[in-house]
């Protein structure tokens, strides 16, 4: 477990839980028994927090960042998190995303076994509830059916400078409210016809009481309630309502919502007057969303990425969403920890994206198996092999797995006549400070020997075919001789005999930019043409028989994955997740 630093959040439920804030607290235990205002089974008093993802697309960054916070504490204070949909929106809802986001939520190492059992919650399942509950507030002269047309009702609802003006049917009595109301939801009228809105304040300075709507008419199928309804409650409606019938205590949501605390807790106070709510009053707390460097955290764009065909899915290792950073190669245990040492502030900021993959480092380095791969290959043909070790002779050589585990063992691969080196690993004419493979040059192949550049082949174009050397027979890495001859670099290598092809995918950031679609400029325009380089490349013979999602740290070169899709044992794919932080061998 990282170490836990305190913030805003945590000082606030320790002072709940040391003053016995919900101490006699009735736990209603099902939603089922909370609607009906049955008491449940009794609960110690314990913090409960909830998840609320409304299923219209698939989890990102922001929202692990949530889900560590809102499980993380529940965990931490010995409560419960509720795992809830917000499924208010009947059109934009899919199974396949209820589906995904609780394969995410699991994958990152939470889960939702409250009461032994592994209880969903749904919006959704309130919504006999909420009907009641509007009904009440009709009654009680707390809300009105408005018809004017959604143009008016703008208008009208004013701005920040601007005082709202009364709606011509907000003076209707109880009993006209009530009957529409019920027109409302028998279907009498079409979408956008009629709206049922809190009676409140239109001159309130926080334009979100300017007599919120309610509930709106959507003849539209719901993927759980199917044509139940034809009428659905707005998300600021619904949500102090789940929230109290689920004997929330913390409610933490972000910032944006901020203004609609004044509502929640009017709502709540309303229905608390009317006796339909007799829990305790749920808290709501704001903290600040996470903004990403170089990725854009909204589902509705990521879904129009994933539409418009810019990237091959929502799993695609360059999306921010839980399921492609996973299929980049990042860990749930990466995750948390970039979810703590982000912490929670009360003030929007960018974080930087190398905060991310510091905190996959830290994860990974103690973790993942080393290996070597040439990205770039050329071949080294060392030209005194046959005479020095025999014609066709392969010399075994070993590495540890991990270089401080030794426990974890070697790995094996041959070192032979013909090697593949990187590219880059080869000067004709160095620059100042090269200390890699030059002619005249000595350099170290790692767990190898050292060798002296000769020169290269090139064909017509100056383009060099083949890097060629001399190898000192008695420098192998790890015999007594290693250090008989001084070598100025040392660089990694696979041997051409043994070494397997691979489709290395060069993953890098979706957007150019560092802050995505803040400018004036049009997301699309902000993306990257070169986030995703795909090379082929040579990688040692350990590697074939990597599992996908297998996670290395190829030397010099950073973390690599093999890609959960596509890897299998007759083709080779990795997923780069991230470069190492202090590169060597300049
Ligand atoms: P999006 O705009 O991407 O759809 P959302 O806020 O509408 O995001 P929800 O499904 O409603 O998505 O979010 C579920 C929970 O995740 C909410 O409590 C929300 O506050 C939180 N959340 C969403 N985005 C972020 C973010 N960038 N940082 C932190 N929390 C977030
Ligand atoms: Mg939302
Ligand atoms: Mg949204």
């Amino acid at each position: 477990d990282s170490p836990k630093t305190s913030n805003f959040l945590r000082q606030i439920i320790e002072r709940d839980l040391e003053q016995g804030t919900y101490a006699d607290r009735h736990w209603a235990g099902r939603p089922a028994d909370a609607a009906t205002q049955q008491s449940g089974p009794l609960d110690p008093a314990r913090i409960r927090t909830r998840f609320p993802p409304e299923p219209n697309g698939y989890l990102h960054v922001g929202h692990a960042k949530s889900i560590c916070l809102n499980f993380g504490l529940a965990r931490e204070y010995g409560g419960v998190c509720h795992m809830r949909f917000d499924d208010t929106n009947p059109e934009k809802e899919e199974q396949e995303y209820v589906d995904a986001i609780l394969d995410a939520v699991r994958w990152l190492g939470f889960s939702w076994d409250a009461h032994g059992t592994s209880h969903l919650y749904h919006a959704s399942d309130y919504f006999d509830f909420m009907y009641r509950a509007a009904e009440y507030l009709i009654g009680a002269g707390h809300a009105y059916v408005d018809e004017q047309t959604p143009e008016q009702m703008r208008a009208n609802r004013g701005d920040f400078g601007r005082p709202g003006v009364d709606s011509p049917f907000r003076q209707r009595t109880p009993d006209e409210n009530l009957q529409r109301f019920r027109a409302m939801r028998a279907g009498e009228l079409p979408d956008g016809a009629a709206v049922l809105r809190a009676r409140i304040d239109m001159a309130s300075p926080n334009i979100n009481m300017r007599d919120p709507a309610l509930y709106r008419i959507k003849h539209a199928e719901h993927h759980n309630t199917g044509t139940a309804w034809c009428i659905y409650p707005m998300y600021t409606f619904a949500h102090p309502i789940e929230d109290a019938l689920e004997n929330i205590t913390h409610s933490l949501c972000t910032l944006e919502f901020e203004d609609q605390r004044p509502f929640y807790d009017w709502l709540l106070d309303r229905l608390r007057e009317g006796g339909l709510i007799n829990t305790p009053q749920p808290r709501q707390y704001e903290f600040a969303r996470l903004n990403l460097t170089h990725v854009l955290t909204s589902k509705r764009k990521l879904k129009q990425l994933v539409d418009e065909g810019h990237v091959s899915g929502w799993d695609d290792p360059r999306m921010p969403t839980i399921v492609g950073l996973r299929r980049r190669g990042f860990t749930p245990e990466s995750l948390q920890l970039f979810s703590e040492r982000i912490g929670v502030t009360k003030a929007n900021g960018w974080i930087d994206f190398s905060t991310l993959e510091t905190a996959l480092r830290d994860d990974l380095d103690p973790k993942a198996a080393r290996a070597m791969a040439v990205l770039d290959p050329v071949r080294l043909v060392i030209e005194n092999w046959d005479e020095a070790m025999g014609a066709g002779h392969l010399e075994p050589c070993s590495a540890p797995v991990h270089p401080h585990q030794p426990e974890r063992g070697q790995r094996r691969f041959f070192f032979g006549r013909e090697l593949w080196i990187e590219r880059g690993d080869f000067e004709e004419t160095p620059p100042k400070g090269y200390n890699r493979l030059f002619p005249g040059n000595r350099v170290r192949l790692k767990y190898g020997y050292v060798v002296e550049c000769t020169g290269a082949d090139k064909d017509a174009g100056g383009r060099v075919q083949a890097v060629r050397a001399r190898v000192f027979p008695e420098t192998k890495s790890g015999t007594a001789g290693s250090d008989s001859v001084k070598a100025k670099g040392v660089i990694t290598w696979v041997g051409a005999a043994d070494g397997v092809a691979a489709e290395i995918r060069l993953v890098d950031h979706l957007f150019s930019v560092p802050h995505p679609d803040t400018g004036e400029r049009p997301f699309l325009e902000e993306l990257n043409p070169q986030s995703l380089q795909v090379v082929r490349g040579f990688v040692e013979p350990s590697l074939a028989q990597a599992g996908g999602d297998e996670k290395f740290q190829f030397e010099r070169h950073g973390y690599f994955v093999a890609d959960r899709k596509h890897h299998g044992p007759d083709h080779l794919v990795f997923n780069r997740t991230a470069g190492l932080k202090d590169r060597w061998g300049k």
